[in-house]
């Protein structure tokens, strides 16, 4: 990789090291420029400037060793991050509201603050990566750094709307090799500004407006959750016909039009992306006068999906007093996010149903440990195994294919052995197949 002559010699701050952030601080880091990041967390940022990743990301932790403090520190001073950098990536949170809306709690205190030292600057970009409902950047962000540092957009400063398309467990994979860039504003120099940040990737760059840019992401992640909610219902339909849906997305797959991405049926979607992104349209589209019925539906499917795995499980007999064990608690390998994860909803089902649950996941113990304290936890995936009646596949960690299931009862949910090389344990059923 070579550096870019103009790009590099701008300083970079992002603020909110979470998923996002800290992979787009790292990243930029890797790349060449100096970069502060910012967090309101202590313990996160303490972490990060002691190279320990405050998250699992694989390559992470190698990253941080290349580029900490060198090329990159943490903070918790919003004022040196926005005094000692040119452009600003924001990469705050904007989780679901009770009602499905998104919140902006996180996005506005940002920015209120950010204000406050735009006052002090000549020029400054602002880069806003997290999701935000279209209308954000207009009717948020702009007007509220105006108001609070009395500059003019446009003219003293920029903001680019720069949504993230990066997958959690291929995360710093996705950075460097992006299939796009979208970067949406009104203002053409804080465009050109950015073009400039971003002169390393040799993928498409589309450019638009504000709104384009922000309804790109929503589209991007509904579009990716219809996917998957399309190949349950084929699978639910074809597991009653006894058909093997995955043979049945093998063969679809091979159409181009199709492809064979997100087509294995499942427990469903989870993560703090697809749930959260898809209600958050369908809150928006339903209060500007729209009835979003294919995005309901989509939410509904994955809702249920959860429950075609339990009834798999019922069908085997009373569930009070059986030991089941939980093998992966993540929504997807490679990371230790538990943030909407299916498996979560399966544990609090089979709570209710009085089962005597074991639970094991290789990276996301602590975290489940914190919303289920006294539940029975295994140090490893075969200790688990060996002390259940019926194993559940929640999360698809490929090391799970090595364990010996012996004759154990296995339901599978994140079609592990979707493929038919490796072999099945011996008793074994998928949700769909
Ligand atoms: P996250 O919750 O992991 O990280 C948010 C970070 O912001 C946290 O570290 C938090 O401490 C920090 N923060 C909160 N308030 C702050 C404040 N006032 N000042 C400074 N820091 C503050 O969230 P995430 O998963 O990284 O997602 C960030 C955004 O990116 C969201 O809008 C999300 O929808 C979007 N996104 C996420 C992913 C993903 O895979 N996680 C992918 C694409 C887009």
């Amino acid at each position: 990789m070579g550096y870019n002559t103009k790009g590099d010699k701008m300083k970079l701050s992002v603020i909110g090291l979470g998923y996002v952030g800290l992979i787009q601080a790292a990243g930029m880091a890797k790349l060449g420029y100096d970069v502060i990041g910012l967090d309101i967390d202590k313990k996160k940022v303490s972490d990060i400037n002691k190279k320990l990743p405050p998250i699992y990301e694989k390559g992470l932790k190698e990253l941080l060793d290349e580029i900490v403090p060198k090329k990159f520190t943490a903070t918790t001073d919003m004022k040196k991050a926005i005094m000692e950098s040119d452009v600003t990536f924001i990469s705050v949170g904007t989780p679901s509201k009770k009602e499905g809306s998104m919140s902006m709690h996180q996005l506005e205190a940002v920015v209120k603050q950010i204000g406050v030292f735009l006052k002090k600057k000549k020029y400054h970009v602002f880069v806003v990566k997290s999701t935000v409902i279209p209308g954000t950047c207009e009717n948020i962000v702009v007007k509220e750094l105006e108001a609070k540092s009395k500059k003019k957009f446009g003219k003293d400063f920029s903001v680019v709307m720069n949504p993230e398309f990066l997958k959690e467990g291929d995360a710093i994979d996705d950075f460097f090799k992006p299939d796009r860039i979208i970067l949406g504003s009104s203002d053409k120099k804080g465009l050109e500004k950015i073009k400039e940040v971003y002169a390393w990737f040799k993928c498409p760059i589309v450019e638009s407006g504000f709104k384009e840019a922000e309804m790109i992401k929503y589209a991007s992640n509904a579009f990716l959750a219809t996917k998957i909610s399309f190949i349950n219902e084929i699978g639910n339909i074809s597991k009653r016909m006894g058909i093997d849906a995955n043979m049945v997305s093998k063969g679809i797959g091979f159409d181009k039009r199709i492809n064979h991405y997100f087509l294995r049926s499942g427990i469903g979607f989870g993560g703090s992306c697809f749930p959260k992104d898809v209600n958050a349209i369908v809150y928006k589209a339903t209060e500007i006068g729209y009835t979003p019925r294919l995005l309901r539906s989509v939410l509904d499917v994955n809702r249920d999906q959860p429950i075609r795995l339990l009834e798999l499980l019922e069908q085997r007999g009373p569930v009070k007093g059986k030991k089941i064990g939980l093998l992966g608690l993540t929504f997807k390998a490679g990371t230790d996010d538990i943030r909407e994860s299916p498996a979560l909803q399966i544990v609090k089902e089979l709570l209710m149903e009085e089962a005597e649950l074991c639970l094991y996941d290789p990276e996301a113990m602590e975290k489940v440990k914190r919303f289920f304290p006294h539940l029975k936890y295994a140090k490893t995936g075969q200790e688990l195994v060996n002390k259940s009646d019926v194993v559940l596949i929640l999360t698809e960690w490929p090391q799970f294919r090595n364990l010996d299931y012996g004759d154990k009862q296995v339901i599978d949910g994140k079609n592990l052995f979707y493929d038919t090389t490796i072999k099945r344990p011996k008793n074994y059923e998928g949700v769909c197949w």
